[in-house]
């Protein structure tokens, strides 16, 4: 259990964080700020790191995966540009935390992740947070989710070396896409709009991401 403390100590560094790492920079999208303002991110990161949990860095989840840095976090989730009736499919639960803050932005969320342990322990702590509006799938994401289905929105969260194609199929015509593209060290953040069947990619910053693993994406 999190004492009365504890609780009042992480929701000023949650708030320290925002006006820090977040407001100040280019997170402008009052919904993002909300949201990012009402997620505990302590609640998705492992115990031994809880007192990291509002620094802006990504941390070890164990499996050699990280959950995502809060800016970054911030970012993607900004450029999907939610109004609040997407369905999204996001590529790489991992911790779950940004799922979270989907979550509270759009109406459904469709999670896929490689690891078993990882998929379990998101879709754990996600239902104790209260969230009803999430899908869970174990898989390879690269290959899209498992049923015939569009999206308005797909969020990938590991790195790709190019925009894997079913997932551009599952892409509805106007949907956003953001991911990391590039190579396994280092990539570009980009978004695309879907237009006349294409998707059009728009690099928005370098960033580094951990790699995903499957059919469309590297090899381990
Ligand atoms: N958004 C997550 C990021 C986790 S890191 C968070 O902030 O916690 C990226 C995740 O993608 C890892 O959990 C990794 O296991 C997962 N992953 C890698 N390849 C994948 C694939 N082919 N399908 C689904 N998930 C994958």
């Amino acid at each position: 259990m999190v004492s009365y403390d504890e609780k009042h100590r992480y929701e000023i560094a949650r708030q320290t964080m925002l006006n820090q790492h977040l407001a100040s920079r280019d997170i402008h999208d009052a919904r993002v700020l909300e949201a990012m303002g009402s997620v505990p991110r302590e609640a998705f990161v492992p115990e031994k790191y809880a007192s990291q949990s509002y620094d802006d860095n990504p941390l070890p989840i164990g499996l050699g995966q990280t959950i995502s840095q809060p800016y970054m976090v911030a970012f993607m989730t900004q450029a999907l540009k939610l109004t609040g009736n997407e369905e999204v499919l996001e590529i790489g639960t991992g911790s779950g935390y940004q799922t979270a803050i989907l979550a509270e932005l759009a109406s459904k969320i469709y999670t896929i992740e490689r690891f078993n342990q990882l998929g379990e322990s998101a879709q754990a702590i996600l239902g104790r947070l209260g969230y009803e509006n999430i899908e869970f799938y174990i898989g390879d994401g690269s290959c899209g989710w498992p049923e015939n289905k569009e999206f308005d929105r797909i969020i990938v969260t590991a790195s790709v070396p190019e925009i894997p194609t079913p997932l551009t199929n599952q892409l509805k015509e106007g949907g956003l896409l953001a991911a990391p593209v590039g190579g396994p060290w280092s990539q570009e953040l980009i978004v695309a709009e879907k237009k006349e069947g294409k998707v059009e990619p728009k690099i928005l910053c370098g960033c580094r991401f951990v790699k995903l693993i499957g059919k469309h994406g590297f090899t381990e």
